[in-house]
């Protein structure tokens, strides 16, 4: 059922949130010079950090998961997104006036006369909810119900912003690009010394976490010829590929970490795809090694927890590093065995399967009785019902793109004890994203 009367909607799922109005455009036909939607197969991650805002308003494609890293990149340039809507959405020809519906997952094709307004008006009450959204989460800052939080970023240019938004800091760089654009002959040590100087300056005080290389699963890099894998997200990625290759990849990123701390940036290293302690001691010495060879300050040291393995031995963890961040995509597509970028099972992913909410509430009462910092990121976190879900685990921070931190700063506000407790008892005991939706929109009226 849609709003509309006359129009085709294609259902796929939501990615990023949002609602545009615009003609679409589907790539390999000729470039409009206005304002579209882009319609697609598929997009790589990096094709979709390399979309030209100025003309993109969103995106829908045949294929993809709504937690795909491509949709992560969605989320982190703020455009809405729809994935997984099937091979008929390539059918609707270019030029066609479209709504794209990214908390619904629709895309609404061949709107006009009545429709075509209602679709307009709808576009102006978002944008409107938005504006007012960002000027109180700003009154109220980066704590809003005990909960800290900071922001991701994928492309350092968008530094200015976070100084500009409620965000307390970086709570995630993801540093794939930085290895992706590097230009000319400088070296990846010097390039990413001076992106994080630059970033350091743009923050000013706040905290920069950054995490070390995440290649590999869907995040393919072709500069670094790696071996075709069968099972790629089962492979050589993240900490793994950096152990494998420390010469090229981990040694020249952590030597410009240490560099930039030592010009006074305000760091934390992360390490992705941990599965062993062993894994995590073996790169805080390559890392301690730098560091004393720099003469560098020590910088915190700390695990994303994505892989079942290391959740599991959370408390060993919790005895060596210095700060745990749960990274709930890898999380669920390891734990629920679910990929993150099969449009056959995107209706399946569910983050908040009643799996994952105890996985979650495990690490951070074992992080807690260690006295670790513990936080979230990825999608779940960046979704008002999924930080509120978090926040009841006993997660107290969360790392949310700057687009979704109004939204989950005024969710977060209206957490109390009471319904802290019960959204805990039912993440617990039934969990499910449509059954925590419902509870959680009824018992905040979101
Ligand atoms: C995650 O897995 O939740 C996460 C934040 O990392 P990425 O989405 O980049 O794999
Ligand atoms: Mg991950």
């Amino acid at each position: 059922m849609t709003d509309f009367e006359n129009v085709a909607t294609h259902r796929g799922v939501g990615g990023s949130r949002g609602w545009v109005v615009a003609p679409i455009h589907t790539l390999g036909d000729p470039a409009p010079r206005d304002r579209y939607i882009l319609v697609a197969d598929d997009l790589t991650p990096a094709d979709t950090a390399g979309l030209d805002l100025a003309l993109v308003a969103g995106f829908c494609t045949a294929g993809g998961g709504p937690t795909s890293h491509t949709v992560q990149v969605a989320h982190n340039l703020g455009i809405p997104a729809v994935v997984a809507a099937g091979p008929l959405v390539l059918t609707v020809v270019s030029g066609t006036m479209c709504a794209l519906d990214g908390d619904g997952g629709l895309l609404h094709a061949g709107l006009h006369g009545g429709d075509l307004r209602s679709a307009r008006d709808r576009e102006n009450e978002h944008a409107q909810r938005d504006r007012l959204r960002r000027e109180r989460a700003l009154a109220v800052g980066p704590v809003a119900g005990g909960v800290t939080l900071s922001t991701t970023l994928v492309k350092p240019a968008q530094a200015a912003e976070v100084a500009r938004s409620a965000a307390s800091g970086i709570g995630l760089l993801a540093t794939e690009l930085l290895f992706l654009g590097r230009e000319g002959e400088i070296t990846v040590e010097e390039a990413h010394f001076r992106a994080y100087c630059d970033l350091a300056r743009a923050v000013g005080d706040a905290e920069i976490t950054v995490r070390t290389l995440d290649i590999g699963g869907d995040k393919p890099m072709p500069a670094l010829n790696l071996p075709q894998e069968d099972n790629s997200f089962l492979g050589v990625r993240g900490l793994r590929l950096a152990l494998a290759r420390p010469e090229d990849l981990l040694i020249p990123q952590l030597r410009a970490l240490y560099r930039a701390a030592a010009g006074g940036a305000h760091l934390r290293i992360m390490f992705p795809m941990v599965t062993s302690v062993e894994e995590f001691i073996r790169a805080s010495q390559i890392a301690e090694g730098i560091r004393s060879e720099l003469g560098a300050p020590r910088v915190p040291l700390g695990v994303m927890v994505e892989v079942p393995a290391c959740a599991l031995t959370i408390d060993l963890f919790a005895e060596q590093v210095d700060f745990l961040s749960i990274g709930t995509n890898d999380l669920s597509q390891y734990l629920l065995a679910t990929s993150r970028t099969n449009p056959d099972l995107a209706h399946d992913m569910d983050p908040l399967h009643v799996a994952v909410n105890r996985t979650v509430a495990q690490v951070a009462d074992a992080a807690a009785a260690a006295g670790v910092p513990v936080t979230a990121c990825g999608g779940l976190a960046a979704s008002p019902v999924g930080a509120v879900v978090l926040a009841s685990l006993g997660i107290s921070g969360l790392t949310v793109t700057m687009a979704a931190i109004p939204a989950v700063i005024e969710a977060l506000s209206r957490l109390d004890d009471g319904a802290r407790r019960m959204i805990r008892h039912q993440a617990l005991t039934t969990g499910g994203t449509g059954h925590l939706t419902e509870h959680v929109s009824a018992r905040l009226a979101l």
